[in-house]
């Protein structure tokens, strides 16, 4: 049994702008990219794999079609690490990262893994909500900026090793391909695509309220709900349940959106057949819609200085 605080946002709700998702700019392939990585094709990406591979190469297609660029450290967007297995075997692992320069040279990282659990026992389990649905998010807020400029410098991180507790993660805030001190926020997606009431949680802003203005949007079947973040409630606080936890560990403040767990998850049957769509497609537009709120605000810098003056000494 876990713990749960529901406080809706109802105010933050906008019910005058319904959108036909035809009419939604950038989420053309929101659902052709959930379909793709969780086909039986891609195995269930589980680290070390060549499904996994196959993600890693279809991603690659798709940031480069979006114009983001690749850093110089890294090898054509791949950060390469070892990951260690459950066994305690080593397997090779690779985050993919790509990044949008913006107006500033401070960074906002977007992310979400990619890898999923692969095949056990003869199923593939697909993971197409357990994050096919995540990636395809961050992919569409790369086509949301790809005709206006954003203010920060956004980072675009595909994580690997997410289902061996978050390694991918934890590899990159030690190995970051730029100065981390750079880096004033993350945001977190792991899961975003399936929930029969559509609340789509916004963790976080327990350790920093500051954020909770942002959490704007235009979306009719999303309700952006609170909680999950506070520490005092352990089973119930995801901080450290997804890659965001990384980056918290680092001081840095985060935003994590997913849903609760559902019937489908880790099992073989978070399939695409199994997502709700229209729930995904506008908790995706949410998330962008969020993810520019806090873009359009030069001032989310001042309000986190102070942290980032704590973190440096
Ligand atoms: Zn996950």
């Amino acid at each position: 049994m876990k713990f749960r605080l529901f406080i809706p946002l109802a105010l933050l709700m906008s019910c005058q702008t319904v959108k036909k998702v035809e009419e939604v700019k950038g989420t053309n392939n929101l659902l052709e990219d959930v379909k793709t990585l969780s086909s039986e094709a891609y195995q269930g990406r589980k680290t070390g794999t060549e499904g996994a591979a196959m993600a890693r190469a279809y991603l690659k297609k798709r940031i480069a079609a979006l114009g983001l660029s690749s850093f110089p450290a890294l090898s054509d967007f791949e950060q390469s690490f070892k990951a260690k297995e459950r066994n305690g075997s080593s397997v090779d692992a690779k985050n993919v990262v790509a990044y949008l320069p913006g107006k500033s040279s401070k960074i906002i990282v977007i992310s979400g893994h990619y890898d999923h659990l692969g095949v056990i026992n003869n199923e593939v389990y697909n993971g197409a909500d357990d994050n096919a649905s995540g990636v395809a998010a961050l992919l569409n807020i790369a086509a949301h900026y790809k005709k206006e400029k954003p203010n920060h410098t956004l980072v675009f991180a595909f994580f690997d090793a997410g289902e061996l507790d978050w390694q991918g993660s934890n590899y990159f805030v030690n190995h970051a391909p730029f100065d981390m001190s750079r880096v004033i926020l993350n945001v977190n997606l792991d899961m975003i695509s399936h929930n029969e009431k559509y609340e789509l949680y916004a963790a976080g802003t327990f350790r920093h309220p500051q954020l909770r203005k942002y959490l704007t949007h235009t979306q009719p079947k999303v309700k952006i709900m609170l909680g999950h973040d506070n520490p005092e409630f352990t089973v119930d606080d995801w901080t450290n349940q997804s890659d965001q936890g990384a980056f918290n560990d680092k001081g840095i403040p985060f935003l994590y959106f997913g849903v609760e767990d559902h019937k489908d998850y880790h099992r073989a049957s978070d399939e695409f057949e199994n997502i709700n769509q229209e729930f995904f497609i506008d908790a995706s537009e949410a998330i962008f819609e969020i993810v520019d709120n806090l873009d359009k605000d030069r001032d989310i810098q001042s309000m986190f200085r102070q942290k980032l003056q704590m973190r440096k000494q």
